[in-house]
């Protein structure tokens, strides 16, 4: 670890090697602060064949590039790397004690930039069926790319004609099929389907299968759904366990509340990126790193040259 021993305070520690913690290392070094990145290496951006719409790469580009020209980025302005699960986070006397196995080291201040899990309501999903672009995690990242194509979308009562709805932008052909267990889909939210020629089925997925051309979805009711883009979208979960472990706020629907500057209510203890953020997108992590980054700069004392 470069520069400093376990005792020693880093200005900063970054839990989460993502698009989030990557740009809030970057701004940070070149803020001349001594910053640690510590990751597990679960990135979602992994996962991505080559994204369209992150601006600036009009050919895309695949999230591990995005990835590794991140890190490259921050470690040649300076922060530190290491590959590693923390696994405990608690209050010291000047800021917090992070816990990596039987070992620690002491930070100033913490950015959260741990990203989140996704729901995965199907038995049978492969990461190699979504690297081939058959299954799909994110219509407002790749509906575009799967334009006029047989779209099947997996969701819950809640939201599943919003999220159907949003990709009738792109194709004619959508089977929504809701997966039982909720309440009933509202009336109105019926009609708005049908008005809009979105087939509706509620039952559950039991398996998907996917050949060269196309993939199926069979159900538990026997019936057998073709598709060309499977968009499984029951939702996901914020990895928050570090915060809650200081007793930071969360909304009543379980979401990390965090301020204009990307401050939790815990003071020196700041989130980024899909950990908190809604709308899950590299643009807004990038934007939500930079901000807690800068706001942490200006916390702490003068670093004048
Ligand atoms: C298939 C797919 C396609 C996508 N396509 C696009 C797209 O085209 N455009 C777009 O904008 N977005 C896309 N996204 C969404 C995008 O990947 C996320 O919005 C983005 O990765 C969020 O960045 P993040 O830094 O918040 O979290 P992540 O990238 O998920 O990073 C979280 C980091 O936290 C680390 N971590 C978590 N817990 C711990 C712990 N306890 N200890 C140590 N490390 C930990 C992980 O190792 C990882 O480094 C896609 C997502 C998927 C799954």
């Amino acid at each position: 670890m470069k520069g400093k021993t376990p005792t020693e305070t880093f200005d900063c520690v970054i839990v989460g090697a993502g698009p989030a913690g990557l740009v809030a290392a970057i701004y940070l070094a070149r803020f001349r602060r001594s910053v640690l990145v510590i990751a597990d290496g679960t990135s979602r951006a992994r996962h991505i064949p080559r994204s369209h719409n992150i601006p600036g790469f009009p050919e895309g580009i695949p999230g591990p590039d995005i990835l590794r020209r991140l890190r490259r980025q921050a470690k040649d302005a300076g922060a530190a790397m290491r590959k590693d699960r923390v696994d405990k986070l608690s209050h010291v006397p000047k800021g917090f004690k992070v816990g990596i196995g039987g070992t620690h080291v002491l930070a100033a201040t913490v950015i959260l930039a741990t990203g989140s899990s996704d729901h995965r309501p199907i038995p049978g999903l492969s990461s190699k069926m979504t690297w081939d672009g058959k299954v799909r995690w994110c219509p407002i990242c790749d509906g575009y790319e799967s334009m006029d194509r047989r779209i099947v979308l997996v969701a819950d009562s809640a939201h599943g004609s919003d999220h159907a709805l949003f990709v009738r932008t792109y194709t004619s052909d959508l089977t929504l099929v809701v997966v039982p267990g909720g309440v009933p889909m509202a009336g109105p939210d019926r009609r708005q389907l049908s008005l809009a020629g979105i087939r509706l089925i509620e039952d559950s997925p039991v398996k998907v299968v996917v050949g060269a051309d196309e993939g199926v979805l069979k159900l538990s009711g026997g019936e057998s759904l073709p598709f060309d883009v499977l968009y499984p979208m029951t939702g996901s979960h914020g990895r928050s366990s570090l915060a809650r472990a200081l007793h930071a706020r969360f909304t009543r629907s379980g979401d990390l509340r965090v301020d204009a500057h990307q401050q939790t209510s815990v003071k020196g203890l700041y989130a980024a990126g899909d950990i908190v953020s809604s709308l899950k997108q590299i643009s807004v992590a990038f934007s939500e790193g930079a901000k807690a980054a800068t706001a942490i700069h200006r916390s702490l004392p003068p670093n004048f040259r």
